[in-house]
């Protein structure tokens, strides 16, 4: 196997379980999270046949939303970041998909809020990590 997969906390809204990628043989490696849409993924480029470029390509993607289309029948997950103008449409789109059965329920489109790093949800409900809801049942706190 050439992939190494594991989880990290997302730099954009501390979300635990986003998901950290590395493929041992390009030495690209990525994160993305499932929570607000956020990415960023590095990759080394080298060009030999023109004389010498060599260029490590470094990207970040700051995102205002994620979402995850869930079709349990056939066992698909889909999930991706959105852009501002995007979340109101997309979410406007999965009510609609949940509605005539085309998505499962579990499916969501969430929000990013920059100025409060704070993520929720418009359809379904905001993704909560592993870790996070372990830390809960440990550390149960009264409401
Ligand atoms: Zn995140």
């Amino acid at each position: 196997m050439s992939t190494v997969q594991s989880e990290v906390n997302c730099t954009q809204c501390g979300f635990p379980d986003a998901w950290e990628g590395f493929d041992c043989r390009s030495s690209e490696w990525w994160v993305g999270c499932p929570r607000c849409g956020y990415r960023e993924s590095w990759k080394h480029e080298s060009y030999f046949s023109n004389g010498h470029l060599e260029k490590d390509v470094h990207e970040v993607l700051y995102s205002a939303g994620a979402y995850c289309a869930k079709k349990s029948d056939i066992g698909i997950e889909q999930h991706g970041s959105l852009s501002e103008t995007d979340v109101e449409k997309t979410a406007a789109k999965m009510r609609d998909d949940i509605a005539s059965g085309k998505l499962s329920p579990g499916s969501y489109v969430t929000r990013y809020n920059f100025d409060t790093r704070e993520v929720t949800a418009l359809v379904g409900q905001v993704p909560i990590g592993d870790e996070t809801q372990a830390e809960k049942d440990r550390n149960p706190v009264a409401p």
